[in-house]
């Protein structure tokens, strides 16, 4: 069920036939090589979470982009936020939903840079005390299928899921030149370091792998797989209720 095509009156039985949980797929507004839409890691969780919610009802949230990708901001069409607006934005939408009703929600996330924002923001639910709990999946990670070995950024797997997902979008005659999916090395003299520009240093194009590799099959292949694992997270989700004890349980402790 999608929120925004839900009326308002049938909004409480649409959450309870969702056992109180919310699908939130979330992306951002990034360049994928010279070939794949900027909306790219948004359409492919969203179209994970609507087909795992055809097996397993849930509601949807809408589309929401505003992740974590400071990292491309010299591209043209990146929406980069800044950092404490994005924890903000996402906790008080959270919230929003929770008010809904929807005490458990469940990130589908679609961005590999959105990772150490999303640790970041779960640990922040331990600064004061929320009514819901926030579980989060990486729509491609665990499974075991060939695309997502080869995923790279707009490489052979991601331009898989968007030829499965959003074909008319991808513009295979426009896939950069092998060379350019290659890292430069350019940190190659600070082994074991991090700096603010580690991914920029590797990649300045936005483009890792091979994506003229990429074909439809691949990529039906790699959201099925991963439609299968988000299915079987919901119903996890939905029994659960050790998350939400032991959050409680933290606090309980942590006041005395
Ligand atoms: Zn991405």
């Amino acid at each position: 069920m999608k929120w925004e095509e839900l009326t308002t009156a049938d909004f409480p039985a649409a959450v309870e036939q969702a056992q109180g949980v919310c699908l939130l797929p979330l992306g951002v507004i990034e360049p994928h090589g010279g070939h794949l839409p900027l909306v790219a890691d948004l359409s492919a969780a969203q179209e994970v979470a609507i087909r795992a919610a055809r097996q397993e009802p849930v509601i949807i949230f809408p589309w929401y982009y505003f992740g974590q990708i400071l990292e491309a901001k010299h591209k043209p069409g990146t929406v980069a936020l800044g950092g404490e607006l994005i924890l903000c934005l996402l906790d008080s939408v959270c919230a929003e939903i929770a008010r809904n009703g929807l005490k458990k929600i469940l990130i589908v996330n679609g961005h590999g840079g959105n990772n150490d924002f999303l640790g970041f923001f779960l640990r922040t639910a331990l600064e004061e005390q929320r009514d819901f709990v926030v579980y989060v999946s990486n729509w491609w990670e665990g499974l075991d299928v060939d695309g997502v070995k080869r995923i790279g950024h707009a490489g052979e797997g991601e331009t898989s899921g968007q030829l499965a997902v959003n074909p008319e979008l991808v513009k295979m005659d426009q896939v950069p030149p092998p060379e350019q999916g290659q890292p430069l090395d350019r940190y190659a003299h600070l082994p074991g370091l991090a700096t603010a520009t580690n991914w920029y240093a590797d990649y300045p194009n936005q483009y890792a792998g091979d994506g003229s590799r990429g074909t439809v099959e691949q990529g039906e292949e790699m959201i099925e797989a991963a439609v299968e694992k988000v299915v079987k997270q919901i119903r996890a989700v939905k029994q659960d209720e050790a998350a939400g004890q032991l959050y409680e349980e933290f606090f309980g402790q942590s006041q005395h």
